[in-house]
């Protein structure tokens, strides 16, 4: 059966590899629409290649330049929010979120409240306002089907027992490129070479979160909302060979655990058809060529930002959202050379302790969850070094 298909985020590494797919299983799929942030030309080419029937692309200043590129095509287009919105809005079987950041909360959010199927990647939409959109999901009977790599592998291990018999669930960190390297060298670091990630091809600004380990606590977050489990039964495990993604101990002992070789390809085809497995012509895992997984503790000491990530869980309320907040300021202003790696984790660290006093409640609609993104982020650039 075909099923129709809009990509939020379609120029991205997310997008680019759902493209892929696609393009592999072209009796499977219909696309809709696809919805790209300021690259006109990058969204027009996506467009054509997937035969979408409408484009949007969130800066207004590229609308002329995507109609053009589209002439000819009878592929409609549009620029701004509005039409961001409208591609929201058409009729689609799926939604797959993979804008980057915060901005993808209010497009995800439409589509969730349009009563679509949300194949979802963008974890931002959980960390900031996991409340709001798991109560939305909820109420209008929409499932969220994780397409991050780990949590799209919990998904599938929880699925072999019951949620009260978990005693932990398990996520791994390949390490990122600063796994082995020692406090003060990752100190002397730029983003040139924390964005060089080991094992996975990302976009670059979750590189970075890889490399402060920031993305596994984001992560451990998202895990929370997704499958309603409480910090006390959520973990990380350094996994550098990144084959092992998820893990799930019942109260037995045994262990339920998902596998795939490190392609996004693998978690992105199973969400976009809500669990069934496509036939993917990818390399198959070959445990015997492998010869040995590794597994360590996340060194929470080199790595700050899972410390803070873990605690702005426990504290809940609207604690994580202020820590992604301030983190994406930081990661901006690291990428531009403006601040150093543990700078990263102290202008998290003091943003979230200015906001611990005011325990502000978790954010129940997505509006007041980007209010206190805003604020978050005022906060932040206060922080930055007057020089920068
Ligand atoms: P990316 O930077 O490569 O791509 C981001 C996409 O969002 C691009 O298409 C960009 O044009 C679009 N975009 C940016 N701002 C926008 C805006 N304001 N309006 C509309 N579109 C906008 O990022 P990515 O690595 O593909 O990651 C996307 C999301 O998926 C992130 O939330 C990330 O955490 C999550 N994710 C990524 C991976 C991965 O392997 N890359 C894995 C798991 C989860
Ligand atoms: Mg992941």
């Amino acid at each position: 059966m075909t099923r129709s298909l809009t990509i939020l985020g379609a120029t991205g590494s997310i997008g680019r590899s759902t493209a892929d797919v696609v393009l592999a299983h072209r009796d499977e799929f219909r696309v809709e629409a696809v919805v790209g942030g300021r690259d006109a030309a990058a969204l027009a080419e996506v467009a054509r290649r997937l035969g979408a029937r409408f484009a949007a692309l969130s800066d207004e200043r590229g609308g002329e330049t995507l109609k053009e590129a589209l002439s000819g095509t009878g592929i409609a287009s549009g620029a701004g929010q509005s039409a961001i919105l409208e591609a929201v809005a058409r009729e689609t079987d799926v939604v797959l979120a993979a804008i980057s950041g915060t901005a993808g909360l209010a497009p995800t959010h439409a589509a969730l409240k349009a009563g679509r199927r949300i194949a979802l990647a963008n974890k931002e939409s959980l960390v900031c306002a996991g409340e709001a959109f798991m109560a939305d999901a909820r109420r209008l009977g929409v499932e969220i089907m994780p397409v991050d790599s780990e949590h799209n592998a919990l998904d599938h291990a929880l699925a072999a027992g019951l949620n009260r018999d978990v005693e932990k669930a398990v996520i791994t960190a390949s390490g990122g490129p600063f796994r082995t390297w020692s406090k003060e060298r990752i100190a002397q670091a730029d983003a040139d070479v924390a964005s060089a990630h080991p094992v996975w091809s990302m976009g670059s600004k979750i590189n970075i979160d890889s490399a402060t380990l920031m993305n596994k606590g984001l992560e451990l977050i998202e895990a929370h909302h997704l499958f309603g489990l409480e910090a006390e039964r959520l973990d990380v495990l350094v996994h550098p060979e990144a084959i092992v993604h998820g893990l799930v101990q019942w109260r037995d002992g045994a262990v339920t655990a998902g596998l795939a070789l490190p392609d996004m390809k693998v978690p992105i085809a199973n969400a976009l058809r809500h669990r069934e497995r496509l036939q993917m012509d990818l390399p198959r895992l070959d445990l015997a060529a492998i010869g040995r997984l590794s597994f360590d503790r996340p060194d929470e000491e080199r790595f700050p930002c899972l410390s803070l990530a873990k605690a702005a869980l426990k504290a809940g309320g609207a604690m994580p959202t202020v820590l992604n907040a301030a983190n994406e300021i930081a990661v901006e202003a690291y990428r531009a050379g403006r601040i150093r790696f543990y700078d990263i984790s102290e202008m998290v660290e003091s943003v979230c302790s200015t906001f611990s006093g005011r325990r502000l409640s978790a954010p129940a609609i997505v509006a007041d969850a980007l209010e206190i993104d805003r604020e978050a982020r005022e906060a932040a650039m206060g922080l930055m070094p007057a020089h920068a």
